[in-house]
């Protein structure tokens, strides 16, 4: 949902962050590259502003107060979880702050100052571009940032399709398997396709695990079960279930909702940090 206001169309984003670099409004902490963000973007012709914050500390404009969180833009793009988390901060927000205090918070100056000081080193990703013609330079910046992040998540999007029509493809639990265990998780596979779904979600059931996903997904998940032990949910929030990236080899806990509200976790495990309680057949 763009809304008109003073300065030209306003809307929110959500994305995981490209880089690094840039940093949060809200806390004035760095986000981390991959990590989810929530943007407030102000954009016209000679003017645009990007205010990025960690999911966490999302500051909501008093304009999108009546905002579902399907009007954020990209939100498709996020995983089903974080797609949840963005509705509940969103909800949180509307039912909380935007009530409370119309008023948008005033940024420290002080905080500003040292923000200015550490951010010499060229980096514009970032800026606070609040000034109206002045700076074109720093706007075509933004301009080339942005259409660069077009194009990763477009790049994104194709890689993962390629997982998919990839038969080759190894799952994610691979990169903490040895070559037997890897053997016995295509066993496992196989005898596991004979089953239909019914009987797959029963499984999954019987040792307390998630029950979602497509065939493929609920195979995986039970062969890897079977080979390593159940997860433990969230030792932290006692609800989540911590997700595996195989890329930082570690899990972390999307939180979860409980009966009224999305309790937020975050919090991340070593592999060997989680109980793994053995599988049991039904
Ligand atoms: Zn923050
Ligand atoms: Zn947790």
């Amino acid at each position: 949902m763009k809304i008109a206001c003073q300065l030209g169309d306003m809307f929110i984003t959500a994305a995981y962050a490209p880089s690094g670099r840039a940093t949060c409004k809200g806390c004035q902490g760095k986000i981390a590259k991959e990590e989810l963000r929530l943007s407030n973007i102000v954009d016209e012709d000679h003017y645009h502003q990007e205010h990025h914050f960690h999911a966490d500390c999302f500051q909501l404009k008093p304009a999108f107060k009546n905002a579902t969180y399907k009007d954020i833009f990209h939100v498709e793009n996020l995983s089903k979880e974080d797609q949840e988390k963005v509705k509940a901060i969103l909800e949180k927000l509307q039912k909380t702050e935007v009530k409370k205090k119309p008023q948008q918070k005033k940024i420290n100056p002080k905080s500003k100052q040292n923000k200015s000081k550490k951010s010499d080193v060229g980096d514009d990703s970032d800026s606070d571009d609040d000034y109206k013609g002045t700076k074109k330079q720093n706007d075509k910046q933004t301009k080339i940032e942005q259409k660069n992040e077009k194009k990763q998540v477009i790049s994104k999007q194709s890689e993962s399709f390629q997982n998919v029509s990839d038969e080759e493809e190894e799952p994610e639990v691979f990169v903490l398997y040895d070559k037997s265990q890897k053997e016995e998780f295509k066993k496992i596979q196989k005898e596991l396709e004979k089953k239909s779904m019914g009987q797959l979600k029963q499984m999954l059931k019987a040792n307390d695990q998630k029950q979602t996903g497509n065939k493929g997904e609920l195979i995986e998940r039970i062969a890897d079960c079977m080979i390593k032990g159940c997860l433990e949910k969230c030792p932290n929030c006692s609800g989540g279930r911590p997700k595996f990236n195989p890329i930082q080899k570690i899990f972390k806990c999307p939180g979860y909702m409980d009966d009224t509200e999305f309790r937020f976790c975050n919090k991340s495990y070593q592999p060997q940090d989680l109980k793994r309680i053995p599988w049991v057949d039904v």
